[in-house]
């Protein structure tokens, strides 16, 4: 393996860059050439690729989002597209593609594959969504970002002495929620992988309220209920007024957390021996801080396990 390409695509997460920094210089060290496509799969169409080297990705360790640029390309969807994008790859000389993304950027890196394009996936989504690995790059600053922002709201809340719903992304998956809310000593924690009793939620706003506690937190998932709505619900059902905090893109942006950038480096590093070792079509994860790596097929038609033992000890903790 001579040249090989990088990619982002989907969401942007924090990390990003952390990866693309251990794929160019372990590339390097490994006397291959890397080189950087803008703007994920529409920016591989449109030939938008750089030759990358030691100093191109200096001092980014530390950044948010990602300097090669994200997108989310229609075009890649279609059979022409891809054939561009093949094109493209023979023009340059490129005989690898490291691709870093969510589940939408895999299932384009296994089409890639089957037209015999070598492609290694690493996972770079905030959602942490991605079944077949414990963590994903970003997740961890995100719901540091969340911890941040449920503790600054605290304190107004505890001033007001007023109940919080704070809103927080990740799709379908609750784990921003569900592992913010455990560090942040939410009240409620809302997934959409647990069915909730809007009776227990405001039982605990009553009961809290009549023991003196002066704030109540309820983690809210985007995708289990509207915000407003369940605002709505809590002051017709006990008269209680609960203040709506929506988070929205705060969440992706941020220096990455020392999880994510030591996560990237060991996956971006790990991508170079697996295409260097002839391997393709492969899924990079994370079990029990192992780096592994398996078929991308299979990544992609394993179920998310939600993690019900953490959701338990949320509401043990929060009586
Ligand atoms: P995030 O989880 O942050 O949204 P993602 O990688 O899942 O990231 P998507 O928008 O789903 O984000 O996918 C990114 C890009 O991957 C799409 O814009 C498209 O170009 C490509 N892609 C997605 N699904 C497919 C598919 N079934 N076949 C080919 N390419 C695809």
């Amino acid at each position: 393996m001579k040249k090989i390409g990088v990619l982002t695509s989907g969401g942007d997460a924090p990390g990003m860059n952390a990866a693309i920094r251990a794929i160019v210089r372990a590339g390097i060290y490994n006397n291959i050439e890397v080189m950087g496509v803008s703007r994920g799969y529409e920016g591989l169409i449109n030939g938008e690729i750089k030759h990358m080297d030691v100093s191109s990705v200096a001092d980014i360790i530390h950044k948010g989002g990602t300097i090669l640029k994200t997108a989310r390309s229609e075009q890649f969807k279609t059979e022409e597209g891809r054939k561009k994008a093949i094109n493209v790859l023979e023009v340059f000389g490129i005989e690898g593609l490291v691709i870093i993304g969510g589940d939408g950027s895999f299932r384009g890196a296994e089409k890639l594959s089957e037209a015999g394009v070598k492609t290694i996936g690493i996972p770079g989504t905030i959602d942490n969504d991605l079944p077949y690995s414990e963590f994903t790059i970003g997740f961890d600053t995100a719901v540091n970002t969340v911890l941040d922002a449920i503790t600054k709201i605290r304190d107004t809340s505890t001033s007001h002495e007023k109940a919080t719903i704070i809103e927080v992304m990740g799709r379908h998956c609750g784990d921003i929620a569900l592992y913010s809310g455990l560090a942040g000593g939410a009240e409620s924690v809302l997934v959409p992988e647990e069915e909730f009793d809007i009776n227990d939620v405001c039982k605990k706003l009553v009961q809290g309220k009549s023991r003196g506690k002066l704030h109540n937190i309820i983690m809210l998932a985007e995708g289990t209920s509207d915000a407003y709505e369940l605002q709505k619900e809590i002051f017709e059902r006990v008269g209680i007024e609960a203040r709506v905090t929506v988070l929205g893109f705060i969440q992706r942006g941020g220096n990455p957390s020392s999880f994510d950038r030591i996560l990237a480096s060991k996956m971006g590093a790990y991508a170079i021996d697996a295409l260097i070792n002839g391997k393709s079509s492969r899924a990079l994860g994370i079990k029990n801080n192992k780096i592994f790596d398996m078929d991308i097929a299979e990544a992609l038609t394993m179920e998310k396990q939600f993690d019900s033992d953490t959701y338990q000890l949320t509401n043990i903790l929060s009586i």
